[in-house]
């Protein structure tokens, strides 16, 4: 089959997955669209649900292709089907699968059916070849990824019930960009060795209440207001420079021109001269070194005349591995507290463990690259976002983050906004990618 003729096939059928509607949302019970999803998954990919046995976690599935040595550990490809509500103000019907000039706009295409879709054909053309890998293949793809991740964390527990060990886990995560860090040139595989930790904190402040007529000083929201911008502008949590950031540095450095260079330049002092530098390069650079906290929702009283009783503020907190989310959480309720505001835990969260980027699982991902991106560095990188990889950690050392499709920053904006999109083109050398990590694993 030539190329074109594969991206056509490619197209075809994530085409359809897309068309499928699968947003999901807490607490949802009617599982009834993602089993309708995994009857389209049988008729796109037939040699795969045939071949391999088939496990459901209620609407998440969990895929074994037995391997011919069963004293080789197993390895674990995942990919969720489940999308985010598509919102407002799309220029294309969000589930139409509609292509402009090469470029695919539809919810999920990254995040994450394009991914699903290319792994699923990868096994499929292996199959239909006739190979058979050494060791055992799981294929996971959860329906729950964008809310509680309730499927992945059942099926890695009943796996590791069983006792399994993976030797390299696979999941969504960073792709292949330009410019991961300012000044960089060139194309860079961002692969994630970890993820960090998400919790939920409410922050509460009281008072007796009263008529707005008469506000005395210091009110609930005026106190919660006070404490927000504090956090904004004190360092409450410690900033650490992690030997995977390093690491990072190490690697993407050399391809740089602007001052990172010579950041680079001064290796010894690089832990010290990257903890200034990062927070000013962005936001995301910056979240790699310390705990952060968003505020995203707020209460006051009831009406309009009323100074509240009790007000709060939610706040959502991404833990560093190096304060931890019972450090961080300490850290937060001390600070709250000089304001005269209670800390709530509502949900603790936990942290991914941290993979090692010399590991020949490691290794495997890197040279995939290489075959199928010519030209293209490898990096390790700390994820700031959360996957349901960090629930493999129960079974695996080796779980690592990353979707082989190249994007720029506008289209990386798109994940879980508007107008979500990615080049058809990536789809070849993405299903290509599975196959050089599927045969070499
Ligand atoms: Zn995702």
């Amino acid at each position: 089959m030539s190329d074109t003729e594969r991206s056509n096939l490619y197209i075809e059928k994530l085409s359809k997955l897309i068309k499928k509607e699968t947003v999901s949302e807490p607490g949802q019970t009617d599982k009834t669209k993602f089993y309708e999803f995994h009857d389209l998954l049988r008729s796109c990919f037939p040699a795969v649900f045939e071949t391999c046995e088939l496990e459901d976690f209620d609407g998440s599935i969990l895929l074994r292709w037995r391997g011919k040595n069963g004293s080789k550990s197993p390895v674990m490809l995942m990919n969720h089907h489940d999308v985010v509500s598509p919102g407002q103000g799309w220029k294309h019907d969000p589930f139409s699968a509609c292509i402009e000039d090469g470029i695919m706009f539809s919810r999920g295409v990254l995040d994450n059916k394009g991914g699903l879709c290319c792994m699923l054909q990868a096994a499929e053309e292996l199959i239909e070849s006739g190979f058979t890998p050494e060791g055992d293949i799981y294929f996971e793809s959860a329906c729950t990824e964008e809310t509680d991740g309730a499927g992945a964390d059942a099926i890695s527990k009943e796996l590791q019930k069983r006792g399994i060990r993976f030797s390299l886990v696979l999941d969504e995560g960073g792709m292949i960009m330009s410019e991961p860090l300012p000044g960089a040139k060139g194309l860079f595989a961002m692969i994630g060795v970890a993820e960090k930790g998400n919790a939920d904190l409410k922050f509460i402040a009281r008072s007796q209440g009263g008529h707005a007529s008469t506000p005395g000083k210091n009110t609930p929201l005026v106190r919660l207001g006070k404490f927000m911008a504090a956090v904004e502008k004190s360092n409450i949590f410690t900033s650490e420079v992690s030997p995977v950031v390093v690491e990072m540095f190490r690697r993407i450095a050399p391809h740089t021109d602007g001052p990172l260079k010579v950041v680079f330049a001064n290796t010894d002092k690089l832990k010290l001269l990257l903890k200034k530098v990062l927070p000013a390069v962005s936001a995301t650079a910056g979240a790699m070194l310390r705990t952060t906290l968003a505020f995203t929702m707020a209460k006051g009283s009831d009406a309009h005349n009323v100074i509240p009783q009790e007000a709060y503020v939610i706040g959502n907190m991404r833990f560093s591995h190096h304060q931890t989310g019972k450090g961080s959480i300490e850290a937060v309720r001390k600070f709250a507290s000089k304001f005269d505001i209670e800390t709530e835990v509502l949900n603790p969260g936990f942290e991914s463990a941290v993979s090692d980027f010399n590991s020949p699982a490691f290794k495997i991902i890197e040279k995939a690259v290489n075959e199928c991106f010519p030209g293209v560095v490898t990096s390790p990188y700390m994820m700031t976002g959360c996957s349901d990889c960090r629930f493999m950690s129960r079974v695996s050392d080796s779980c690592f983050r990353f979707t082989p499709f190249v994007i720029d920053s506008a289209q990386l904006e798109t994940i879980h906004g508007k107008d979500e999109n990615v080049a058809v083109e990536n789809l070849v050398p993405a299903v290509d990618f599975y196959k050089y990590v599927i045969s070499h694993s």
